[in-house]
């Protein structure tokens, strides 16, 4: 930058003994028309007082003061304010004395004699000191920038030394300021470092811009990801002179990329199968070595700890670890490491492991050079809580690597835990329900097996019930048959007593008596025909054939006038009646039983009054036969058609009680069905149904 003329408002410090000479160059310094405001010392201590007053833009001293030597003038200043312009304006001032007082660190020199120069040369050095400072400044800004950034940055030459590094470069590398410049890189970083950033450097230092991500493994911090662009610079010539180096440390981001990559890859495992125990075993190699040197999943069983599964790059370690566990459990009281996790259900860290933890988990002196042995240094576990209850710990461990466990990692663990938990959850759930289902799937089979079974049972069982009730009319019918000869022995004989020894041997109450067991003889012949029909009537062909209703009626009716008579009794036919299917001999039977109940069963102090009338359904006809007698109670409408049931006392009402069952067995060998309405009191009305067109043709 070139001023113009009157740019110029400087301090000046001005250090002569002459005032003649200090006006002169007053004079010189307005002529080039630079606006000076000269402070004019002449002695040693005025000079350092003024330089301690205020800083100068420039200094101008004789070089040959009496008391006071031009040199020491220059090194006081310098010591003060080594950017400061100092010239010397001396007369007598040899060439070499010159040259001497420039290597002391003058900015320059200009003899008494020639003022004329002292312009331009205070121009000079004024611009120069300019240019240095701002300069300084830029550079002092530069470095403060480049120190606050978080990235790593440097400035590497050709000759592979470091120029400039960073704040955060040098503490990444843990040095402090100036131990780093003119260093090599590989001084700083490592051989095997240095070698894999090599090749990117080399394409840097070739004019080419690098970026790349690479695991480096460096001396000290151990294999770190870093991300880094190289940015050749390129010199006046066109030549490379270096390269900048702008770096990022995402070991952390890797990490976390990786991981979710490991978490995503180990989920798609435990979703793609059911067999959780294969899948686990599967997730534990997966882990090894992508996060960890050893994997292990340990389950308790019947208070016993049993390791499922041991992974390790390297097969004989897993052996000489599974013989040192299985010679030596790990006891259950450990106080880390998965016995603390089984017991306690929550996650354990051991970042460091030290002889003390091995102490404690070893059993005897050779357990814990076993252990030793194998060099575990870090060791992180997580509990498998499936239900809320904890079911299996799996441990991480370090051992060869450089990698430690760290608070950090606890929280991927117990993802990683979670998981697998559900995934065994989801197989619990799964072979339940698989059970279920097939537990239902048998039931069902069963059922239908049932089912299959239960048409043929039901007719071996109405098969064993038609022959049980054979063989029941069968004794039935045999013992009425032979109740029937010594009955007519007992009325033969009760008839000749009463009739050849009535008025001789036999009194009045003697010939009751007589008549009583002939009575009783008759009633007991009566029964036993009765029961030797019903049985007869399970057993013996029943044709059917079409019936005209009205003649049956008709004929029944006329054949009971002389029982009618005597009861007084009405039987009223509403005409005409149809045509049904029926067995003539049956039909007369069954209505000659009802209508004789219906005269039987009037009630007191009231002539019998019986109906007769049918009423048509669809493919159905209802012989009805109602009377005005006692009626019967409801409840007991089941019960009449029964053997034997009767509601009345024989003295009451005299009968068997087989007359409705005949009729009902009668009905139904002809494919119909009897039954009753009635009240007591309020007459009944007894229904014969029968098929208009016969069931079997
Ligand atoms: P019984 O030989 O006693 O008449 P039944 O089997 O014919 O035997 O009748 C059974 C019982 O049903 C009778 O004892 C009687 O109590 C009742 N019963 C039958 N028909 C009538 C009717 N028309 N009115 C009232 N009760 C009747």
């Amino acid at each position: 930058m070139i001023a113009g003329r009157s740019d110029y408002d400087v301090q000046v410090l001005l250090l002569e003994d002459i005032d003649s000479d200090a006006d002169l160059i007053r004079e010189a310094l307005q002529q080039s028309g630079i606006a000076a405001e000269v402070r004019q010392v002449d002695r040693r201590d005025r000079y350092v007082a003024e330089l301690e007053a205020r800083r100068p833009d420039l200094v101008l001293a004789d070089h040959s003061l009496s008391a006071f030597r031009g040199v020491e003038a220059l090194h006081l200043a310098r010591q003060r304010y080594p950017d400061v312009p100092f010239i010397f304006v001396s007369g007598g001032f040899g060439e070499e004395r010159a040259v001497e007082s420039m290597k002391e660190g003058a900015t320059d020199y200009v003899l008494k004699d020639q003022l004329g120069r002292l312009g331009p040369v205070v121009r000079r050095a004024l611009d120069e000191a300019t240019r240095r400072r701002d300069q300084e400044r830029a550079e002092h800004q530069l470095r403060l920038l480049a120190d606050r950034l978080p990235s790593l940055i440097s400035y590497i030459d050709p000759d592979s030394k470091y120029q400039f590094a960073n704040e955060a470069y040098r503490r990444w590398f843990g040095l402090k300021p100036g131990e780093l410049t003119g260093k090599r890189i590989w001084e700083v970083m490592g051989q095997a470092a240095y070698e894999a950033i090599r090749p990117f450097a080399v394409r840097a230092l070739g004019g080419e811009r690098v970026e790349f991500e690479a695991l480096i493994p460096f001396k000290t911090a151990g294999p770190r990801w870093v991300s880094a662009s190289y940015t050749p610079d390129v010199g006046p010539d066109g030549k490379i002179v270096g390269f900048f180096v702008l770096a990022t440390d995402i070991t952390a981001r890797k990490v976390v990329e990786e991981r979710n990559a490991f978490l995503s890859e180990a989920t798609g495992l435990l979703l793609s199968s059911l067999g959780y125990e294969t899948t686990l075993v599967n997730i534990t190699r997966l882990a090894v070595p992508r996060v960890a040197d050893w994997c292990s999943l340990c389950f308790e069983e019947n208070g016993r700890i049993r390791p499922l599964e041991i992974i390790h790059q390297d097969p004989e370690r897993i052996a000489r670890l599974k013989s040192i566990l299985s010679r030596y459990p790990l006891p259950p009281d450990l106080s880390f490491a998965y016995p603390k996790v089984l017991r306690t259900g929550t996650w354990d860290l051991v970042s460091e492991v030290t002889d003390d933890h091995l102490r404690e988990a070893a059993r005897n002196e050779e357990n814990f050079e076993l252990l030793r042995r194998i060099g575990f240094r870090s060791l992180l576990t997580v509990p498998l809580i499936v239900a809320g209850r904890t079911v299996a710990a799996l441990t991480l461990a370090n051992s060869e690597s450089e990698r430690r466990f760290t608070r950090e990692d606890v929280a991927f663990a117990e993802e990683l835990a979670r998981r697998a938990a559900l995934a065994m959850e989801n197989a619990r759930l799964y072979r339940e329900v698989r059970r279920e289902s097939e537990d239902r799937r048998q039931a069902v089979e069963a059922l239908r097996d049932l089912n299959e079974h239960l048409e043929q049972r039901v007719r071996e069982r109405t098969a064993e019930l038609e022959e049980i009730t054979r063989e029941l009319d069968a004794f039935a019918s045999t013992v009425a048959h032979d109740l029937r000869a010594p009955l007519r022995v007992m009325k033969a004989f009760s008839e000749i007593l009463v009739e050849d020894y009535s008025g001789r041997t036999l009194d009045v109450v003697g010939q009751e008596y007589a008549r009583k067991i002939d009575r009783a003889s008759d009633r007991m012949a009566g029964l036993v025909d009765d029961l030797l029909s019903y049985s007869r009537l399970s057993r013996q062909d029943v044709p059917i054939h079409e019936v005209d209703l009205e003649v049956q009626v008709d004929a029944v009716v006329s054949d009971m006038g002389d029982e009618l008579r005597a009861a007084e009794a009405e039987v009223a036919v509403e005409r005409p009646l149809p045509e049904v299917w029926a067995n003539e001999g049956l039909l007369a039977q069954v209505l000659a039983n009802l209508v004789s109940n219906a005269v039987k069963f009037r009630a007191a102090g009231r002539p019998a009054r019986v109906r007769i009338r049918a009423e048509a359904d669809v493919d159905s006809v209802r012989l009805w036969v109602e009377d005005n007698g006692i009626g019967i109670d409801r409840k007991h409408f089941d019960r009449i058609f029964k053997v034997f049931e009767r509601l009345h006392s024989q003295e009451a009402y005299p009968g068997s009680g087989l007359g409705l069952a005949i009729a009902r067995r009668s009905v139904e060998r002809m494919g119909g069905t009897i039954g009753v309405e009635s009240e007591p009191g309020r007459g009944s009305r007894f229904w014969i149904r029968f098929a208009t067109a016969p069931e079997n043709p």
